[in-house]
């Protein structure tokens, strides 16, 4: 539970903290980015804006040109607005309210002179200057012009067509290098003009075109994928990425310091082990020489037979303790990659003799049925005698040690491709399951009760793996076909 929390919490911090941010960055530099991009169309639709009261202005002086010579008449009004492109309809109305221009009025002027008409209040033949008048939804520059007859209210709509001649086409010189695209779009957002083709292009901010055209929009596009707002979510989605390869990182590390640790602790209790085993093992021959040296001494033991029984139980403890002294020195020069080995050409059957013969007190005792088999014709391996020794009564004094009821050893020797295998099998109490790699760890020794009951220190059989990878070997364990386990030390030619 607790190992969980601890790589959880971390993991899901950064997690939570990092995506949070990021969306708020991505929120604020969106809202930047859109607030940047309405600024832009406002400037733009400004500069239209300006553009196109120019250009009213004109088309106003011209109409009062016309108005002061040729006076509200057909031909001339007719001409006037076949050669001014921003004009749609012009209206011409007297001071009595009779509509000189145009002469046939169709459904959409009837609006407009209503509302023309409804600016004829007190004093407007004196008014001066233009002024922007609704009718529905056109909009509709209306003045107060002399004629030739008297005062005129005129009134003219703008052409979208004399829109983009005379006003978009300059007002938007120069914008076309950047890779924002301007356009005017309708009501329905539909684009009416645009600088290039819109295909695919991401509308980005509008704004209102304050005259003449009411319902149109000026409008900002970004051809799709170079927006700062899709660049923001381009990076919002690598640092997305990044946070996710981080909260991956920091599980992983997590784990790995929580395995290291967990092995550390393992390690520190398996030292502790050892220390207390090996003294234990040291301790218990010691006594039984000093016991049996001292019964000795005293004389007490009468009976040569007898006599000779101590001497074999003192020589045999004796050898336990060299071994054991041995096993944890070359250990330690192991450890300390202090351990040199002597390779000379050994023939292996006397080696196996010597050591079975150095067990003989035991195995006897005991009871054992020993076999030994060794192969015709073995060829002689260079190796570390006295190392290779050592690595197989370890392996024999394992055998005895875990026997159990069945007290039966058999040590084989064969030729393999390349070189010996050397088998110790008994038929005692087995490696479990799942613990064949781990018992050649260092200190390590199998947990259940049958084990921990005998003496032994965990570093026999790591010694044993030692030997053999300097030889270019390998040792490995096996279940026995019966009960018991079956250890095989393989060594090269
Ligand atoms: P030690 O014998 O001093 O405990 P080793 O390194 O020689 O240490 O062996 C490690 C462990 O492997 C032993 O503690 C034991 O659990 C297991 N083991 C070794 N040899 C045998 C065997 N012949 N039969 C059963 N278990 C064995």
């Amino acid at each position: 539970m607790f190992t969980l929390l601890a790589i959880v919490l971390p993991a899901a911090t950064v997690a939570v903290v990092g995506y949070v941010s990021l969306r708020q960055w991505q929120r604020s530099a969106e809202l930047l980015f859109r607030q940047q991009a309405r600024d832009v169309a406002a400037m733009a639709a400004d500069k239209v804006d300006m553009l196109l009261r120019a250009t009213d202005d004109e088309a106003l002086a011209r109409l009062q040109a016309t108005l002061a010579t040729d006076g509200a008449t057909e031909a001339a009004l007719d001409r006037l607005v076949a050669t001014t492109p921003i004009i749609q309809r012009l209206y011409a109305i007297d001071h009595d309210g009779g509509v000189l221009y145009p002469r046939a009025l169709s459904d959409v002027d009837a609006p407009v002179v209503v509302a023309l008409r409804a600016q004829m209040s007190d004093g407007w033949a004196r008014r001066s200057g233009s002024r922007e008048v609704a009718a529905g939804e056109t909009s509709v520059l209306t003045a107060v012009l002399r004629g030739n007859r008297g005062p005129v209210l005129a009134g003219l709509t703008r052409s979208g067509e004399g829109l983009r001649r005379q006003v978009l086409e300059s007002a938007l010189i120069g914008q076309e290098a950047a890779a924002t695209l301007y356009a005017i779009v309708d009501a329905a957002g539909d684009p009416v003009y645009s600088q290039r083709p819109l295909d695919g292009a991401d509308l980005v901010a509008a704004v209102p075109l304050r005259n003449g055209f009411p319902a149109w929009r000026m409008a900002i596009y970004q051809p799709r994928g170079t927006s700062p707002v899709a660049a923001v979510r381009r990076q919002i989605t690598v640092s997305m990425g990044a946070l996710a390869v981080l909260t991956v990182v920091i599980v992983a590390g997590v784990v790995a310091v929580g395995r290291l640790v967990r092995r550390e602790t393992e390690m520190a209790q398996l030292k502790a082990d050892f220390v207390a085993n090996v003294s234990h093992d040291l301790k218990t021959p010691l006594s039984v020489i000093r016991m049996y040296g001292e019964t000795l001494e005293m004389g007490r033991v009468r009976d040569d037979e007898a006599r000779q029984e101590y001497y074999r139980v003192i020589t045999r403890e004796s050898e336990r303790l060299s071994r054991l002294i041995d096993n944890v020195l070359d250990f330690s020069r192991i450890e300390g990659g202090r351990r040199r080995y002597e390779m000379t050409p050994t023939a292996i059957e006397p080696l196996v003799r010597e050591t079975l013969e150095a067990f003989g007190y035991p195995l006897a005792q005991q009871g054992f049925k020993v076999e030994v088999e060794i192969g015709p014709d073995l060829p002689e391996i260079p190796m570390d005698a006295d190392a290779v020794g050592q690595a197989l009564a370890n392996l024999v004094d394992n055998a005895i040690k875990f026997s159990g009821d069945v007290k039966w050893l058999r040590i084989e020797a064969r030729g393999t491709d390349g070189g010996v295998a050397i088998t110790v099998s008994d038929h005692g109490i087995g490696v479990p399951v799942g613990e064949e790699e781990k018992i050649f760890e260092k200190f390590y020794r199998v947990g259940h009760s049958d084990t921990q009951a005998r003496r032994g220190s965990g570093v026999g059989l790591a010694l044993v793996k030692h030997v053999a990878g300097a030889h270019g070997g390998r040792v490995g364990v096996e279940r026995a076909s019966g009960p018991g386990s079956r250890f095989t030390l393989w060594l090269p030619q």
